[in-house]
């Protein structure tokens, strides 16, 4: 049986639990090393990254989150895409993986969070004949934005001005944005359709 884990230290991880449970998987919750044997895949969910490197640090958890994310598939949300990123301006990166140099809190202070319908090609993989082509609900909430994306990193979904906002690189998903909290299920399917697929490992 699939087993999610998602990390659990703060921020929206119960969220991305609820909509797993409602896909009828299950999941685990992430906030010690030993806590990732056997999962299958790794969410990190949005929150605010600074506190998130500071617990994970804590925890034990850089390095063992940094090794699971070579060999299994992996999805940050928001603050968890910025956790991914090798680039993230003039800070430390926190787990890394992603090849992007993310913004954080790239919307200022004016837009603090706002809702827009993306298009997102790649999730037509696992739509329903009625979801195909429709446009996906992206929630940000004090987002980043991918700024740059290096060799490898395939670019999923952009903002109607061209900013990126969700990537793959390989097993590696990162959106800007909160799927989870949302009705749409379609970024929980296509991150489990990753898990299933060993092509993509
Ligand atoms: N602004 C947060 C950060 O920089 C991210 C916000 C979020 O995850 N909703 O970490």
């Amino acid at each position: 049986m699939t087993t999610i884990g998602v990390l659990a230290l703060q921020g929206g991880f119960r969220e991305h639990e609820e909509m797993l449970a409602r896909l009828g998987v299950a999941t685990r919750k992430v906030r010690r090393a030993e806590d990732l044997d056997g999962l299958d895949g790794l969410i990190l969910p949005g929150g605010e990254s600074t506190t998130i490197r500071r617990l994970a640090s804590l925890h034990g958890l850089i390095e063992p989150v940094r090794t699971f994310a070579q060999t299994h598939p992996i999805w940050g949300t928001c603050a968890g895409l910025i956790a991914l990123a090798n680039d993230i301006g003039g800070e430390a990166p926190i787990f890394g993986g992603l090849n992007i140099r993310v913004q954080r809190n790239a919307f200022g202070r004016q837009v603090d969070s706002f809702e827009t319908a993306i298009t997102v090609p790649t999730l037509d993989a696992i739509a329903s004949e009625d979801e195909r082509g429709t446009p996906f609900p992206a929630v940000f909430i004090r987002a980043p934005v991918v700024e740059h994306v290096g060799e490898g990193v395939e670019v999923l979904a952009t903002l109607e001005d061209g900013r990126i906002v969700a990537v793959q690189q390989g097993h590696v998903l990162g959106t800007a944005f909160h799927p989870e909290l949302t009705e749409d299920t379609r970024f929980h399917r296509y991150f489990l359709h990753m898990v299933q697929s060993p092509a993509l490992a």
